[in-house]
């Protein structure tokens, strides 16, 4: 999978819709300070299911919808496109049926975040694994936020193990893992319910 394509509205500071190409041999972005370069950054994380405010360098999730200037007012809603090539056909599976894959992710005031894939309503999960299978994603280390080394460096040995994880591309088996502990828990709890009431009956 390649990323071909980011679109924002409303996202920060790119309040009109603003289209970014990624052809091949795009290395950089460069501009002035606040320019909105690490903006960019964290739209694509975002768009790949980043949950956590502080990694939008933000206090709430809302706080990425453009909050107004002198000259323009606060927007309610923003909303980040991002298209992929699919040819080669590696998406995973539930994903892997068209050559190329629309994830959207749109934000509004009060109400939330919701996603659609290739213009189908879909789930925060969802979106989530489609990337953590393929190693990228919004934990992938290949995106490295700022003041991302030093936490690094100073972080305990669990946590740098986790970025390894990403790297590797077992972030998504962590996670289903997980999943399917709580299942078992829950079930365990229902079995032992089921084990009262027989008693009780008995
Ligand atoms: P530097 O080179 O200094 O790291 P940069 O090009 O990476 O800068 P960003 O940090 O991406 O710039 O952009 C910062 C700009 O985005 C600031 O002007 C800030 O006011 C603006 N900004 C951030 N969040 C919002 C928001 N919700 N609404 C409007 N503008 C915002």
């Amino acid at each position: 999978m390649r990323f071909s394509r980011l679109r924002l509205t409303g996202f920060k500071s790119f309040v009109d819709p603003t289209d970014l190409v990624i052809n091949d041999g795009l290395t950089g972005v460069v501009g002035p300070n606040g320019c909105g370069k690490s903006n960019l950054l964290e739209a694509l994380r975002w768009v790949m299911g980043e949950n956590r405010p502080t990694a939008m360098r933000g206090g709430g999730m809302e706080d990425v919808i453009f909050a107004g200037a002198s000259s323009r007012p606060a927007r309610n809603f923003a909303e980040v496109v991002l298209s992929l090539d699919n040819s080669e056909r590696l998406a995973p599976a539930g994903f892997n049926d068209s050559d190329h894959l629309e994830i959207v992710r749109r934000i509004t005031r009060d109400v939330g975040s919701a996603y659609k894939v290739n213009g189908k309503d879909s789930r925060a999960r969802d979106v989530q694994m489609l990337f953590a299978d393929a190693s990228t994603g919004a934990h992938s280390p290949a995106l490295v936020r700022q003041g991302q080394i030093s936490e690094l460096i100073n972080a305990k040995p669990k946590n740098r193990r986790r970025v390894l994880e990403d790297a590797a591309g077992i972030g998504g088996l962590y996670q289903r893992r997980h999943e399917a502990e709580l299942k078992l828990k829950n079930t365990e709890t229902n079995l032992a319910r089921v084990d009262d009431v027989v008693e009780q009956l008995a």
